[in-house]
């Protein structure tokens, strides 16, 4: 059995293998993609110490330090279930979609999360090339530009406010006929000049000229009538969605599936920790979910430094 079994292979799940094998235990590493959402990015411009670098320079980067160390790297293996110890202290185990089953005494989930997409056309074709979901990451980008934020959720309202210091003018698009976020939120929105919010509207299409996107198809959805916006971003924020649907009923859940963790990375299951976007810990960020993962891994390893000798 693995002493600790690392379930996701992004920034969190590579920070833990690395800190676990640090301490010369036996390290395994599953992840459905090494180098996670890190592999979609382009542009990185706030990982501390490097000015700038791509995404999947980042991934490759992190596949090789883990692999420095020796680790057991079992890359494109999804994991299906988690069946806790029967007696305390004894082994984890975590099913992979294959069929395969492996044992662990601990166990690091970092199953990161996924952004909800509008299903549009053009959606797709013109991400990393107008169409973003970070504001933190990709606000700068867009300095003295036009753009849209789709959702009017906190998380949509709140992206609103961040882009408006940095861009010209932002165009707040709300499917419902309201704002969902919280009147201390909207309120600070509508007090700025340079943000337009429209409600009741619904994207219909990304637009672009082949290269970069041009601007934005929406509906009134009251007239039925179709308009159009011209700008150079787009940021959804319609939802982010952690990676733990296979977890649920085994370790505690947030309402909204973030699996809940303490100040140690510790879950409600004795022996599994987790670290990065599948968690509680807020804010999505590529260091954040590194800094969490070596947290988790070294509670982990104080977990097992603890469990009587067999
Ligand atoms: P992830 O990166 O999501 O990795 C999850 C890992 O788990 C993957 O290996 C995945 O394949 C695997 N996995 C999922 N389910 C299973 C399963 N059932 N079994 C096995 N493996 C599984 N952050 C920044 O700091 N700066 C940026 O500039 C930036 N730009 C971004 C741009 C885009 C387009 C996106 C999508 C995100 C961006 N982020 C950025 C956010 C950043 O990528 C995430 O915060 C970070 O990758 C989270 O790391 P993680 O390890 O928690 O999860």
């Amino acid at each position: 059995p693995f002493d600790m079994l690392v379930v996701g292979g992004g920034p969190a799940g590579a920070s833990a293998a690395v800190y676990g094998a640090r301490k010369g235990i036996r390290v395994g590493i599953a992840a459905e993609r090494f180098g996670g959402q890190v592999q979609d990015t382009m542009a990185i411009e706030n990982f501390i110490s490097v000015p700038h670098t791509e995404g999947p320079k980042l991934a490759a980067a992190l596949e090789s330090h883990a692999r420095t160390y020796d680790v057991d790297i079992m890359n494109l293996q999804r994991a299906t279930r988690l069946i806790p110890a029967q007696a305390p202290g004894g082994l984890i185990e975590i099913h992979l979609e294959n069929g395969a089953a492996l044992k662990a005494k601990t166990v690091v989930l970092s199953t990161g999360a996924r952004w909800r997409l509008m299903n549009v056309p053009g959606e797709d074709a013109y991400r990393n090339k107008g169409v973003a979901f970070c504001p933190h990451c990709d606000g700068p980008l867009f300095k003295g530009k036009r753009v849209a934020v789709i959702g009017g959720g906190n998380s949509g309202v709140e992206a609103a406010i961040d882009l408006a210091g940095i861009v010209a003018h932002v165009t707040l698009i709300e499917f419902d006929v309201k704002l969902r976020a919280d009147a201390v939120l909207q309120r600070k929105l509508t007090s700025l000049p340079n943000v337009t919010v429209i409600t009741n509207a619904q994207t219909t299409e990304v637009l672009g000229d082949g290269s970069r996107v041009t601007g934005l198809a929406y509906k009134d959805r009251a007239a039925d009538r179709a308009h159009q916006l011209d700008l150079e971003g787009i940021f959804v924020q319609i939802g982010l969605v952690p990676n733990t649907e296979w977890l649920r009923g085994t370790v505690a859940l947030s309402p909204r599936g973030e699996i809940e963790v303490d100040s140690r990375g510790q879950t409600s299951v004795p022996g599994v920790f987790a670290a990065g976007d599948a968690t509680t810990v807020p804010y999505k960020q590529i260091v954040i979910a590194m800094g969490e993962g070596s947290k988790a891994a070294l509670s982990a390893f104080d977990y097992l430094i603890r469990l009587a000798p067999v």
